[in-house]
């Protein structure tokens, strides 16, 4: 199968085309649909496998431009990881009208309140910063239907597991959420039996 069999936005296949993609990678071949299809997911995926598309196409394509709300949050072990993947998110993005803000600890807080007076679409981040952004009610994640964990084995090691979950606490019920991991430690196995919804599994 190729891109322009995945039932995407026009706007999203010119800049998947732009980035110089030319065919679903496997993990984004079997990923791509099954996030479409509002399923959770459990994907085991190393760097290099293309995994940042395989969350960033789903999340673009499911977001509205005309909605005035945080509709995607994907949360990052580092400040450098989550640059990269905003940055991928950006290039796909490109056509789309959507607003994607990073937002990671040891920048400025006021930096970023400034910034969420305007529509972000997409957050992408780390967890102390997106939690304290949460808390004091600067983001809304009330509304926001899908959560994304890339690097989940790191997400969850020690102390971040319960900035996290008071993150999920945010979002509404029926949220639904992708985990990405390299390894599969036992805080990961965890997580997923209690916070993912029967979890489609890619092993790749
Ligand atoms: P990642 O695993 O997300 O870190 O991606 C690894 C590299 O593969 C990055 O340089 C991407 O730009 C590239 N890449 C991702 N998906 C594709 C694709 N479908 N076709 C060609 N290159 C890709």
């Amino acid at each position: 199968t190729g891109f322009e069999d995945l039932d995407l936005k026009r706007e999203l296949l010119m800049g998947i085309f732009e980035a110089g993609f030319e065919k679903p990678s496997p993990i984004q071949e079997e990923a791509i649909p099954i996030a479409l299809a509002g399923r959770d997911i459990l994907a085991r995926a190393k760097n290099g496998t293309g995994k940042t598309a395989a969350f960033a196409i789903p999340a673009l394509q499911q977001v509205h431009p005309a909605l005035n709300k945080t509709q995607a949050l994907i949360l990052t072990p580092t400040r450098e990881l989550a640059l990269q993947t905003s940055q991928v998110c950006r290039t796909l993005a490109k056509h789309l009208g959507i607003n994607i803000m990073v937002t990671t600890g040891g920048t400025s807080l006021r930096d970023d309140i400034i910034r969420l007076n305007e529509t972000v679409h997409v957050i992408v981040g780390t967890p102390g910063r997106v939690l304290d952004l949460a808390s004091r009610k600067i983001v809304d994640l009330s509304e926001c239907p899908l959560f994304i964990m890339d690097e989940a084995d790191k997400l969850l090691s020690r102390e971040f597991t319960t900035v996290i979950e008071q993150l999920l606490a945010f979002f509404p019920k029926d949220r639904q959420t992708l985990l990405f991991s390299a390894t599969f430690p036992l805080a990961v196995k965890h997580f997923t039996t209690k916070h993912l919804n029967k979890p489609y599994e890619i092993n790749l």
